[in-house]
């Protein structure tokens, strides 16, 4: 599939942001005071082979083993910046003021970083003109027509895939222990950004000393989640939809 796009500079992509980042970014982006949060999920992990799906295998080599209960699951946290309205760095006339500093995901937008995940115009923040037929090839067949692009997007993939260990001990060392189950949601964590660029630097510096083993709860919004991870021997847990828990569903009970 080809896709045709050009940048309006609308601004709107660097509105309420929740911008994922690698930890290099997130030391940096945190570093100036900026908020980054920790998305975390949870899937069962019943096999010691990684999965043959794709996607599953993606979120697979981005993620951590951990135990809910007597249940081994494996955790993936995704940083990210996030700011409600205007990025810290968005100039009044739209323009980035951090352009030769901007994370990776602001040069690859409008394309997709997995590449299970197809790009789909209607989810996108791009106005109608962006996607006009005169535009420059954005996706050629799928795939990113632009050289650059494509470097960004597999050095994305490998930072992200390479950052799993150093969140798993920055996870531990903030005590964060929560995570929604994959594909249901998100529990999120926000401590400040001076304790998180520290558990970054720390768990990078002693990267494989830092104890990873603690139990983690997995929170759902749906009772019926519940039942099914209390069967399974995990640590489940009720919360509601709002500030620490983004639900794909509607909250139940
Ligand atoms: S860093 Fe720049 S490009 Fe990225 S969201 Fe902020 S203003 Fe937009
Ligand atoms: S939403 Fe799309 S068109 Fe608007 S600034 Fe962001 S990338 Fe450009």
């Amino acid at each position: 599939m080809d896709i045709r796009f050009d940048c309006t500079q609308c601004g709107r992509c660097c509105h309420d942001l929740r911008l994922p980042l690698s930890v290099d970014e997130a030391i940096v982006w945190a570093g100036r005071g900026h908020d980054v949060q920790l998305l975390c999920d949870a899937l069962p992990s019943l096999s010691a082979d990684p999965p043959e799906d794709i996607a599953a295998r993606f979120r697979h080599d981005r993620s951590f083993p951990a135990l809910s209960g007597g249940l081994p699951i494996r955790v993936a946290v995704i940083l990210v910046a996030r700011h409600e309205g205007a990025c810290p760095h968005l100039l009044a006339d739209m323009r980035c003021g951090n352009y030769a500093d901007r994370p990776r995901v602001c040069r690859i937008y409008p394309a997709e970083i997995a590449p299970h995940v197809p790009l789909r115009i209607e989810n996108k923040l791009c106005p109608p003109e962006a996607w006009a037929d005169d535009r420059p090839l954005l996706l050629c067949d799928g795939v990113a027509a632009d050289d650059d692009v494509r470097k960004l997007i597999a050095a994305h993939q490998a930072a992200t895939q390479g950052d799993a260990p150093v969140k798993a001990g920055a996870a531990m060392l903030l005590g964060t222990r929560s995570a929604a189950l994959w594909n249901e949601g998100y529990a999120v964590h926000a401590p400040s950004p001076d304790d998180l660029v520290a558990a970054l630097r720390e768990a990078r510096a002693t990267m494989g000393e830092v104890d990873t083993g603690g139990r983690w709860s997995v929170v759902s919004n749906r009772t019926s989640t519940l039942a099914m991870l209390r069967d399974a021997d995990a640590e489940g847990r009720l919360c509601a939809s709002g500030a620490g828990y983004i639900g794909f569903f509607a909250d139940e009970g």
